[in-house]
């Protein structure tokens, strides 16, 4: 299967900005690697037709539990499926820190999202303080077990994990590859307990300051197989050298 590489664009980029991306990424993307896009939701219908040709789908930051109802300010996972979306990230970490998304709740959105037909890409990873006290496996093993609960009978297959050590975001640190693919394989273990017909081909993505200059040596590793990238997306140059094989 291509690496996939997905960029998350969080609160940027205008529509000209948006324009601009695409008219120097579409240039040069080869489709070596999967391109994946998730801009602010109100771009998706824009984002998906300029990336169309090239194959690169657009996906949401964020969806609500609910289809519809008075949920004012909160978006649909149905509208933005029909928007054009492919995919959503649930339980990005600034999602959990800043608007308390409990993986409880992401249980919900991930339930939701999958019955509206949205691949979803569900991000785990602990805090520097977790750890530092050691606890790394057992809070991933947690989110895992909270927010994929009973899952099972729902259609699961087009399923991502990503880990995104809470430390290594937007911050410059990387996981050193051996420490990626420690949880990475740990990751794999507990989605093919879950999922045994398809856990073991489950995608899983590192996230953290990824970069043209590091990403080589994540994506090495036995277990990762791509990466989201916030920051070093932003940039067509940048993002086109992480979509090209070496
Ligand atoms: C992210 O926000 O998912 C992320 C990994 O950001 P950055 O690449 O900037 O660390």
């Amino acid at each position: 299967m291509k690496k996939l590489m997905v960029a998350n664009w969080k609160m940027n980029k205008n529509v000209k900005e948006c324009s601009d991306f695409f008219e120097a990424f579409n240039a040069k993307y080869t489709q070596q690697r999967d391109a994946w896009i998730a801009p602010q939701s109100i771009h998706l219908n824009l984002v998906k037709s300029l990336g169309e040709k090239k194959g690169i789908l657009a996906g949401a930051q964020t969806a609500s539990e609910h289809i519809s109802g008075a949920y004012t300010g909160e978006i649909s996972p149905r509208s933005l499926k029909e928007l054009g979306a492919h995919f959503v990230i649930l339980g990005h970490s600034e999602r959990r820190q800043y608007f308390k998304e409990t993986s409880k709740l992401l249980n919900a959105k991930i339930r939701t999202a999958i019955q509206e037909g949205l691949t979803v890409i569900y991000c785990v990873g602990e805090t520097l303080s977790e750890r530092e006290s050691g606890k790394t496996l057992s809070i991933i093993e947690d989110q895992l077990h909270q927010g994929l609960n009973d899952l099972s009978k729902l259609n699961v297959q087009n399923f991502v994990v990503a880990y995104e050590p809470v430390w290594a975001i937007g911050t410059g640190k990387t996981a050193t590859p051996k420490e990626a693919q420690e949880v990475h394989a740990f990751i794999r273990k507990v989605l093919s307990g879950k999922f045994p017909a398809f856990g073991n081909q489950t995608r899983i993505l590192y996230g953290g300051s990824v970069k043209p200059d590091n990403v080589e040596e994540l994506l090495a590793q036995k277990d990762i197989d791509g990466a989201l990238v916030g920051g070093a997306s932003l940039k067509a140059q940048d993002f086109l050298a992480l979509c090209k094989d070496k």
